[in-house]
């Protein structure tokens, strides 16, 4: 089972490899959600912070030293914890919302646009940082398998 941790390390590869000009302006946390069968990953700026209480906690020290204390946070469905599901589907999935991160969305970083999803903007910049190949096969995986093997697991972990 994957935990946090892996999540962690999986964001901060895809940072250093494909997002290395994107500046870090502030505390970015990854965690699994809910069970979430239709949204996949999402983020946002943390304003209940008693909610991510305990994972602030373990990451204190990368906290303490940020000058802008808002946090974002990046939640992954928990069907993804299992291994069934490949390891490019969940890195697809966060390189997405990475995405968001550099538009300015859930970040502090200057707005790029009116909203996330406008005008392909999303592939757009996967195309550009060289990852667009990735999504295709991560949704190809998705299409596949995620309504008849995915969803029934649940109940079995
Ligand atoms: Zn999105």
């Amino acid at each position: 089972m994957r935990d946090r941790k892996y999540l962690e390390n999986l964001m901060y590869d895809l940072w250093e490899e494909y997002f290395s000009d994107i500046p870090r302006k502030n505390l970015v946390l990854i965690k699994f959600g809910k069970y979430s069968k239709r949204q996949l990953g999402s983020i946002k700026i943390a304003n209940e912070y008693t909610k991510i209480k305990s994972l602030l906690k373990k990451n204190l020290d990368d906290y303490d030293v940020q000058d802008d204390k808002r946090v974002t946070v990046i939640t992954m469905t928990k069907y993804f914890q299992n291994e069934i599901v490949p390891e490019y589907v969940v890195s697809a999935t966060i390189a997405h919302e990475l995405c968001h991160y550099a538009h300015g969305f859930s970040s502090p970083l200057e707005k790029r646009f009116d909203k996330p999803h406008q005008g392909n903007v999303i592939n757009k910049e996967l195309a550009k940082r060289g990852l667009l190949e990735s999504q295709r096969l991560a949704d190809k995986w998705l299409k596949d398998n995620w309504v008849g093997i995915v969803y029934p697991l649940h109940k079995f972990f």
